[in-house]
């Protein structure tokens, strides 16, 4: 098991910080875009899913969307931290006993809809959709719908929905970021939406899976 890293805190308001955060918001607006483009062409709409998508442990692996997705926790109201800190201990004491096929809730999810929308993560605005994307290697890599759109609009032709300049770009950010506050560029970020949450007793989400 190896230990878990998660990142020291940084003023919000810090000068090297917020451009990078608005630089990062702008970003987020073109994975919207992209996504809405492709989906409109579809017909294809997020509603009477059976297995709700925010029930799959994602990793995150970039500084800034750490920082972003604190920034909106932050934002929240007292009430609504203490609740997203407490689901966030719940998820990881599951992830513990269960492993990352435990398949809980992510803790910002309101039984149904996303508590933080506007400050989701990349995967949570590009999930869904069939998609490619070129890798560093220049090897193209497909990837497949979610069960729903496989079953109402699997036998469409695809629309291509290519991430690679949306990757790129995030991995742009990530240099930037590691660039302006010194973060080693060997040094690796994996962390569920729980691990970056839990605050009390970190303890219980501290190891990463072997
Ligand atoms: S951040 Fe929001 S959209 Fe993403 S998994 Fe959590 S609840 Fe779902």
């Amino acid at each position: 098991m190896e230990k878990l890293y998660r990142p020291d805190p940084i003023p919000f308001s810090s000068p090297a910080l917020a451009p990078l955060l608005s630089r990062l918001a702008a970003l987020y607006e073109k994975m919207d875009q992209a996504y809405r483009q492709a989906a409109g062409d579809y017909g294809f709409q997020c509603t009477g899913c059976r297995d709700n998508c925010c029930r799959t442990v994602f990793h995150h692996h970039t500084h800034l969307e750490y920082y972003y997705l604190l920034k909106g926790v932050a934002t929240a109201g007292e009430e609504r931290r203490r609740t997203f800190r407490r689901r966030a201990a719940e998820a990881c004491r599951a992830q513990a006993a269960g492993g990352r096929q435990a398949g809980y809730m992510c803790p910002l999810n309101d039984d149904g809809p996303c508590g933080l929308y506007g400050h989701r993560t990349m995967i949570c605005r590009l999930h869904g959709l069939p998609h490619h994307f070129i890798r560093p290697d220049g090897q193209m890599v497909r990837g497949p719908g979610c069960a729903l759109f496989t079953e109402r609009y699997g036998h469409m032709d695809y629309v291509p929905l290519d991430r690679t300049p949306l990757y790129r770009e995030l991995a742009e950010l990530e240099w930037d970021f590691r660039s302006a506050f010194g973060v080693d560029p060997r040094r690796r970020l994996k962390l569920t939406i729980a691990q970056m949450l839990v605050d009390e007793n970190p303890g219980i989400c501290e190891e990463e899976e072997p």
